[in-house]
């Protein structure tokens, strides 16, 4: 038996969860937030309990130190030496991991290298790693990338029709994100239909705050909505998704804005929260759409009619379709945009059920029974699989 901590670090927060391991019981997870400002605010999970307390949180080095002395504190363990080893979560991986990494200084300055891919979350994630290291140097740490599931894509679908040489000078091509979750669903898919993962063709709907969609065939991502950056693919909550790249000196002109100002407008002034107005949260979109609110009404319209036609553009680049797959927050939770999603599908084999659909956080099927293709509501869990992966490369290698 193994005690092993994922890891999900953010420039000011991270988010932990204590697993034992093989058996991913979920001994402790909590969450750390406002590190290195005022009233840092440190909340943690014991036995179902939650317990939430406001401190002084400098760095993220100290930040675990307090996350090990609370575990003390709690009797969730008697010394750091009980923990095995640590994974983490990095968002660019860039061409280098095409899977997860046992962490080394080759690894760390590799991640550091790919900074300038992601500027805001890979120097937070490296933090994280840092930070573990220095605190439990004999154990191993693993690195699990958002980008690695998306390796396998094409060279036809990663290209962007620019001249090549961009490719190849400046690494410029689609690489996608949350490929964690999008092979966690796709395993599990596999199971819940009771069928090998080789042999299917799964679309597999990531709908949180940011949202993208990704066709799996034999268990592998063929392509994805996101690209370069994670602006691209579908409407999110405040971002764009796909535009036609000509606004950007359009919106120059007529605003006086700079580029980086046109940029950040797409990727935090838009999305839900741009066409209608009030809110990026899916719930009040959709309240306010219960009172007929025009706006609300046309952001849920817009929201779900890009995944709708991803659907169709999957399925073609698969050659069919056998099941559709729905996870995170909205994907998990929101009926409404699940009915407007799958509606008119029929055409191409899936025949959903309106009466199975009000469902919110966990496992059903969607679909009639005989409908040749299937739709599922999974629950993602990102963090288990990086404490899978923790066994795989740090501990069983
Ligand atoms: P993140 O990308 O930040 O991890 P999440 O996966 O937590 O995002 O998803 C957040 C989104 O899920 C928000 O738009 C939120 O409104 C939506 N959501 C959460 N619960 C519900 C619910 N019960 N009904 C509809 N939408 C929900």
């Amino acid at each position: 038996m193994k005690k092993i901590i994922a890891i999900n670090s953010g420039s000011s927060s991270f988010k932990f969860q204590l697993f034992e391991m093989p058996s991913e019981k979920v001994i402790t997870k909590g969450l750390v937030e406002r590190i290195g400002m005022d009233n840092g605010i440190f909340s943690i999970v014991v036995n179902g309990q939650k317990h939430k307390e406001i401190l002084e949180i400098p760095s993220h080095k100290e930040a675990i130190e307090m996350m090990l002395e609370k575990f003390k504190e709690y009797n969730i363990i008697d010394s750091i030496d009980e923990i095995d080893g640590s994974g983490h979560r990095v968002v660019h991986g860039g061409e280098l991991f095409p899977e997860s990494a046992l962490v080394d200084q080759k690894v760390i300055d590799d991640i550091d290298s790919l900074k300038e891919l992601a500027p805001l979350h890979n120097p937070a994630n490296l933090t994280g790693i840092i930070a573990f290291q220095q605190l439990m140097p004999n154990k191993p740490h693993v690195a699990v990338f958002d980008t690695s599931f998306h390796q396998s894509m094409p060279e036809s679908s990663y290209l962007y029709s620019l001249p090549y040489d961009y490719y190849k000078d400046y690494g410029i091509r689609k690489y996608g994100f949350h490929g964690t979750s999008h092979k966690y669903v796709t395993h599990r898919a596999a199971t819940l239909l009771e069928r090998p993962v080789e042999q299917l063709r799964l679309i597999t709907c990531h709908l949180g705050n940011g949202a993208s969609i990704a066709a799996v065939k034999g268990g592998k991502s063929i392509d994805t909505s996101m690209g370069f950056t994670p602006l691209a693919g579908v409407t999110m909550g405040t971002r764009t998704g796909n535009l036609d790249p000509a606004l950007i000196p359009y919106l120059m002109e007529k605003t006086g804005k700079t580029a980086e100002e046109v940029i950040d407008i797409f990727n935090n002034e838009s999305g839900l929260l741009g066409v209608s107005g009030f809110s990026s949260d899916l719930r009040d979109i959709e309240e306010e759409a219960e009172k007929s609110n025009p706006r609300a009404e046309l952001a849920l319209e817009v929201f779900a009619n890009r995944i709708h036609k991803y659907i169709g553009s999957y399925a073609t680049r698969m050659n069919g379709l056998d099941a559709i797959i729905f996870t995170a927050g909205i994907g998990e939770n929101s009926d409404v945009v699940r009915a407007k999603v799958l509606q008119g599908l029929e055409f191409m084999g899936v025949y959903f059920d309106e009466k199975l659909n009000n469902v919110r956080g966990e496992e059903q099927f969607l679909n009639h029974p005989h409908s040749p293709v299937k739709v599922i509501v999974i629950p993602t869990n990102e963090e288990v699989m990086i404490a899978r992966d923790v066994m795989t490369y740090g501990i069983e290698a």
